[in-house]
């Protein structure tokens, strides 16, 4: 299962984390996933909860942020939202467009209580 690989690196990032910074339980973490990600959030939900079972992320809360896709045309440099991979630019109608957002898994923060 991709998504449960895409888990264990999200638990990896965080157990760094928190040898870095000496932090002993995350309470929330935020995710960035791109529309084309091709990512499963409720599968990702499921793997999370599985992986973080006795780790940093127990019983941290989860926040996933979508990331809509965005696209520069290659003929006129226009930026817009992406449908899907084969819209063309809606300002000249070139279909060699660049896909600059939107296939990203970021952890975007890590949010943890010092007290
Ligand atoms: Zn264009």
């Amino acid at each position: 299962m991709h998504e449960l690989s895409i888990a264990e690196q999200i638990l990896d990032i965080a157990n760094e984390y928190s040898e870095r910074e000496n932090v002993k339980a995350v309470q929330e973490i935020e995710l960035e996933i791109g529309s084309l990600s091709g990512i499963e959030v409720d599968a990702l939900t499921f793997a999370l909860d599985v992986v973080t079972k006795n780790t940093v992320l127990h019983n941290a809360k989860v926040t996933i942020i979508d990331v809509p896709a965005r696209a520069r045309c290659e003929s006129c440099s226009h930026e817009f939202l992406l449908e899907d991979f084969f819209s063309p630019c809606p300002e000249c109608g070139a279909f060699q467009t660049e896909t600059i957002q939107g296939q990203e898994l970021r952890v975007k923060s890590l949010i943890v209580n010092d007290g």
